[in-house]
């Protein structure tokens, strides 16, 4: 059982993660549009010349692929700003990151309010807010079984354990089709239905979401805040429309709406490497504290899409909070929680793996 106290943490990170600077955040923020801008300008004077639609086709999947990458590095500045990561200033830090996860169709005060209870409760099973693993309770009652027939693993019999793996054993085709579900409709269902988050049994499931300013994942405070990112939403829809009558549809679903899902991609996947490795514990409300929950995350090394654009939120965030879970490794040693894998190899393992 993983045993530091904060301070052991707090001393372990170096003085520089904890300097902000508006300049160098606003600088990433200027980096990444001039990269959009620049991409989709190329593309717009460059794949009209192409001579066959199969080429134009391949060229609009690329572009999707390439511009969803830059994407996410915006979506990895807004988070920062959430942090209040961003600069100094907290005026600045909101602003530039409800324009920016805006722009992205995020929610952005709604999101920065779960996103923290995430964080001051990671790994906790009844406060996390996000990832929640079913119990192995529930994963039985989910395969029709009774959990009473399978007692704890150390007393289990050949026999019952034969029968366990039987009853929850998942076909590579189901794992396949659940993860591409995860991938592409994840975010959407985690923002309108609470997918994967905590259950509210006294609520009805249309309650529970980002958008209500009711819903009980926020308090009575956060009212005029979730009012506040409904709107920056309804703005980015608004000029969606727009685009669209002045373009044609067509038009913005290839500039926007194929790099959008591969924003959300790529988001459900780092947040899902982090946090669902079965290295990683959860733990009951005895057994949690901060230090053991912050360090229920793994570090995982993207390379040069990691480092160059997705700014380093999955190795070593410039965020604070973020920071200090990642410094973990300071403190435990690599070998324990922070990996470093080429990620698609083991994202696969890691569907499979997680007790379906
Ligand atoms: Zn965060």
């Amino acid at each position: 059982m993983i045993d530091f106290t904060m301070n052991d943490i707090l001393e372990a990170i170096p003085a520089e993660c904890f300097h902000r600077s508006a300049l160098k955040g606003l600088s990433y923020v200027a980096r990444d549009l001039l990269l959009i801008f620049t991409i989709g300008a190329t593309v717009h004077f460059t794949i009209p010349l192409l001579p066959s639609p199969i080429l134009r086709f391949a060229a609009w999947t690329l572009y999707g692929f390439v511009q969803g990458l830059v994407g996410t590095g915006v979506w990895v500045l807004a988070h920062e700003c959430g942090h209040q990561a961003f600069s100094p200033s907290r005026k600045l830090n909101d602003f530039v990151g409800w324009v920016l996860h805006s722009s992205l169709l995020v929610p952005y005060f709604s999101w920065q309010i779960t996103h923290g209870k995430h964080h001051k409760a990671t790994g906790h099973m009844d406060k996390d807010m996000v990832f929640v693993p079913a119990t192995r309770a529930d994963v039985i009652r989910s395969y029709g079984g009774n959990p009473s027939d399978f007692p704890p693993d150390e007393e289990m019999s050949e026999e019952q354990e034969n029968k366990l793996y039987d009853l929850i054993e998942e076909a590579p085709i189901t794992s396949l089709y659940l993860l591409i579900l995860q991938q592409t409709l994840g975010w959407l269902g985690y923002l309108a239905f609470n997918l994967s988050g905590q259950t509210y049994p006294s609520k009805s499931r249309w309650e529970v979401n980002h958008l209500n300013p009711a819903s009980p994942l926020f308090s009575r405070t956060d009212y005029n805040k979730i009012l506040l990112s409904d709107l920056g939403l309804l703005i980015a829809f608004a000029v969606l429309v727009m685009a669209a009558r002045t373009w044609g549809w067509m038009t913005v679903v290839c500039y926007y709406v194929v790099p959008y899902f591969w924003v959300n991609h790529w988001l459900v996947l780092i947040t899902f490497l982090q946090h669902t490795d079965p290295a990683l514990p959860h733990y009951r409300a005895g057994a949690w504290n901060f230090q053991r929950g912050a360090a229920a995350t793994m570090d995982r090394d993207f390379g040069f899409i990691g480092q160059h654009l997705f700014h380093d939120i999955i190795e070593v965030s410039t965020s604070p909070p973020i920071t200090l879970l990642n410094r973990k490794s300071l403190l435990i040693g690599p070998s324990s929680l922070s990996l470093s894998f080429f990620c698609f190899f083991f994202f696969w393992d890691e569907m499979a793996d997680r007790g379906m």
